[in-house]
């Protein structure tokens, strides 16, 4: 596809309005759809922007960012170590639509809805009887809770995508959480610079930087996600002073390669998106397909360390089951500790003896009475 944008395809009420809902509308085999109908409703519905839909390969079943939007029968699969919930949201939720899985944070949901419903979304029954957006009534209510708890000092706006909000209710919103005192830093989670880049308007951006300091966490999982249109996007909230950071995913298919996950970290920081997170896939039902080895995430930092300043690394981490929370996962480069040393692992693999500093030294000397 690929075609140029017309000006109402530049309209990002137009791209909500003209989602695609069929899957055989982007080359899905009729009986590949059929098997998704007959699973009774047990697979994500898919959402497609126009815009997302003109980034696809047409006739490339391998399409990275086909895998990340079209549905798939595998979804259907189940498997013993898979869960509905795996990050236990709903356990932490207070309130309807507000989640608290650590002391200084709160997640607000303020939408539902997403410009593309993602394949490996860990919010996927969102409405559907699990987590579901704030009411007006249960808003009030989450800043009564906020207020009272002067430790959350982070807030983050997220759904469903808050930017398939109108300005105007996401400007009420972003006011009376700017109002609670404790609140030090608002973050806003979005794929919009991705699925729907058109929606980050020049009004858009200036509101969202009338509350700052705002942070907006977004999620390039490909380089081709990267568009001219998505980078325009980012740079009207960066030139405004928004701090715009990346939260990938890693997916079987999609950015598995160190040399994918390479490029896309270059682009984000040409694009002054700071690489932030790279997810493991969590461990919900349907995606198994999705998800990597630990290794193959491990063997991606390696690649990135020295071939990218440390700018443009990401922390690769797993967020646990059971609600527990995220938790880094790191290439060991330490050999050997000692009091008075630590052999470390250079990229190139030598062992390299990098001392403590003398009063540690000095204090080995005296317990053990010699320095080897
Ligand atoms: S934009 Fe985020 S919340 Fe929406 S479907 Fe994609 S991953 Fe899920």
């Amino acid at each position: 596809m690929n075609r140029a944008p017309t000006k109402r395809q530049d309209d990002w009420r137009w791209q909500l309005a003209h989602r695609i809902c069929d899957p055989t509308a982007l080359g899905m085999a009729p009986h590949r759809a059929c098997a998704l109908s007959e699973s009774g409703g047990a697979v994500f519905p898919m959402a497609v922007t126009p815009y997302y839909a003109s980034l696809l390969q047409p006739g490339d079943p391998d399409d990275p960012l086909r895998i990340m939007c079209l549905p798939d029968p595998k979804e259907t699969r189940r498997c013993e170590h898979l869960r509905f919930d795996p990050i236990d949201e709903l356990r932490h939720s207070p309130i309807p639509g507000l989640v608290r899985r650590y002391p200084d944070r709160a997640v607000l949901l303020v939408s539902t809805s997403c410009p593309v419903n993602c394949r490996h979304c860990t919010r996927r029954s969102m409405g559907k009887g699990h987590l579901t957006a704030l009411t007006p009534e249960g808003f009030q209510s989450a800043l009564e809770y906020l207020t009272e708890r002067p430790e959350i000092r982070d807030v983050i706006l997220s759904g469903g995508d808050p930017l398939t909000l109108e300005d105007r209710a996401l400007e009420s919103m972003l006011r009376a959480v700017r109002k609670i005192p404790s609140v030090d830093i608002v973050r806003v989670g979005t794929r919009a610079p991705v699925t729907l880049p058109m929606r980050v308007t020049t009004e858009l951006a200036n509101m969202l930087a009338r509350h700052g300091p705002l942070y907006v966490n977004t999620q390039f999982n490909h380089p081709r996600e990267l568009t001219g249109q998505a980078a325009d996007a980012v740079a009207r909230l960066v030139d405004r002073g928004i701090v715009v950071s990346n939260q990938a995913v890693l997916l079987r298919g999609v950015n598995d390669r160190p040399e994918t996950m390479l490029e896309l970290c270059r682009g984000l920081l040409r694009a002054r998106v700071r690489p932030y997170y790279l997810f493991l896939c969590d461990l919900w039902e349907g995606l198994e397909h999705l998800r990597t080895r630990v290794d193959e995430g491990l063997a991606i930092m390696e690649h990135l360390r020295g071939r990218i300043s440390g700018m443009g690394i990401p922390q690769l981490v797993a967020d646990l089951p059971g609600g527990i929370g995220k938790v880094p996962i790191s290439p060991n480069h330490i050999v050997a500790r000692y009091p008075d040393r630590t052999v470390l692992r250079a990229l190139d693999g030598r062992e390299v003896t990098y001392p403590e500093p003398e009063p540690a030294r000095r204090k080995d000397r005296a317990i053990s009475g010699s320095t080897p």
